[in-house]
């Protein structure tokens, strides 16, 4: 990418200490390594839409019918947002009001659901996320849950034992979609078990997204009825989220017979006046321009640029003894388990923290420790790759960790690391600082 610029002289000139921060924010990403997979540097032109005046405007309601006066332009970005999604993911509705993630799959579960109602998702223990069943989630606190976990052999997802689990638990909708799974989704297949139970089939794809529009990995249309995404992860865009779904509700009959609304109706009566007030104009103009940059072809290019650099990082690292969950990767992330290598996730990503490496901690499936100290550490490509790093930066990426985690104990041997981190930051500049 094109060194960017942060421009901020109102900022500077009116709250230092703010201004201050930022610089400090902004060197932290420049001279460091991201690899927390759910992260990603979007453009500054997606930057300067949320910086916009359209963050100024009250428009609730949805384009042509809102409930303020003067949305002349903003009905124009928030179709154009629509607009551009639909042609992204080749859906038939889209609701791009959503502010985040979490809020979005709220707006789905409330879209279909009656609370009391079964949701089957996966458990946030082997990779599935907060929001789809947990416990101490609206999502396990307003509905019943199944929670499907990975096979203990392969710690992949077993069809079969969704299948078995979905005939036993008769759900009213099944999510797939995870935040820790290295491997691909069969969406027809997550649909076909749904359709077999009479459930919603619902795909959560925050973290692949991008992929999907990139189109590394299989889509969930036509065979999902529901798909939620955030926008700021490999997709790239400001942080946030939306909907999109088949105009049509197949499972009307048997669940909203005497309801006047189709599939479409229900999302976005769910997302506003069912959850949310007054939609984020400014960023929804920026998922505009995020979605028109992921419309060009070198989004292609990058995304197909995130599986090579996760491969090859793989690859290094299972060559140096690491236990990589499911024996590598298909898309843009890697859980590693560090059992065999005596250190703890926690301990791991303190280190490699101080080597300017970033990634999280992460149970493993079947993990027997803490989720304050588990075994494994997550990490990813998408970030990295934005910045321009390709296969043999990677390698070199992957050689700088398993040094890390050799010497996590060696303060002097980490502020080395550190300053190798450094030096390779410096060929790929984020920012004009
Ligand atoms: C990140 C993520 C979310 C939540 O998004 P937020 O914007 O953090 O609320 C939901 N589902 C999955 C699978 C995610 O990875």
């Amino acid at each position: 990418m094109e060194k960017e610029n942060l421009i901020r002289n109102a900022l500077q000139n009116s709250d230092s200490e703010i201004d201050k921060l930022v610089q400090a924010e902004a060197e932290r990403q420049q001279y460091g390594l991201e690899l927390i997979p759910s992260e990603n540097f979007s453009s500054q032109a997606v930057r300067e839409a949320m910086a916009s005046p359209m963050n100024d405007k009250y428009a609730e309601g949805y384009p042509r019918k809102r409930y303020y006066g003067g949305n002349q332009v903003i009905d124009t970005v928030e179709e154009l947002a629509i607009e551009r999604a639909k042609q992204l993911f080749k859906c038939e509705h889209v609701n791009v009001q959503p502010y985040s993630g979490s809020p979005a799959n709220a707006a789905a579960y409330f879209a279909v659901l009656n609370p009391g109602d079964t949701i089957m998702g996966m458990a946030l223990a082997h990779g599935g996320h907060l929001t789809h069943g947990h416990k101490v989630n609206f999502s396990g606190k307003l509905y019943k849950t199944a929670q499907y976990g990975l096979s203990k052999e392969t710690g992949k997802i077993d069809y079969d034992e969704i299948e078995k689990m979905a005939k036993e638990h008769q759900p009213k909708i099944i999510v797939s979609g995870a935040t820790a799974y290295p491997r691909e989704f069969d969406f027809k297949r997550f649909s076909e078990i749904a359709e077999s139970v009479g459930a919603y089939s619902m795909a959560d794809v925050a973290h692949i997204a991008g992929l999907i529009a990139g189109g590394v990995h299989q889509s969930p249309f036509p065979h999902t009825d529901i798909v939620t995404t955030t926008t700021h992860k490999t997709l790239r865009g400001p942080r946030g989220a939306m909907i999109m779904c088949r105009e049509e509700d197949k499972l009307k009959e048997k669940y909203h017979a005497k309801s006047k609304w189709n599939l479409a109706q229900r999302i976005d009566r769910a997302v506003f006046p069912g959850l949310q007030g007054g939609p984020h104009e400014h960023q929804i103009a920026a998922k505009a321009v995020a979605f028109g940059e992921a419309l060009k072809p070198e989004f292609k290019d990058y995304a197909a640029q995130i599986v090579k650099n996760a491969k090859v990082m793989s690859e290094i690292l299972i060559e140096k003894g690491f236990d990589l969950v499911t024996g590598g990767t298909d898309n843009h992330l890697m859980l590693i388990d560090l059992t065999n290598k005596n250190i703890t996730g926690q301990e791991a990503e303190t280190a490699l923290d101080k080597a300017g490496i970033t990634v999280n901690k992460n149970a493993v499936p079947y993990d027997t420790r803490s989720p304050f100290d588990p075994s494994g550490i997550r990490l990813g490509t998408p970030a990295i790759t934005t910045r321009g790093l390709k296969e043999s930066e990677c390698k070199y990426v992957a050689e700088l960790i398993d040094k890390t985690i050799n010497n996590h104990n060696n303060e002097e041997k980490l502020t080395e690391i550190r300053q190798e981190v450094k030096e390779l930051c410096s060929k790929f500049l984020l920012y004009e600082l």
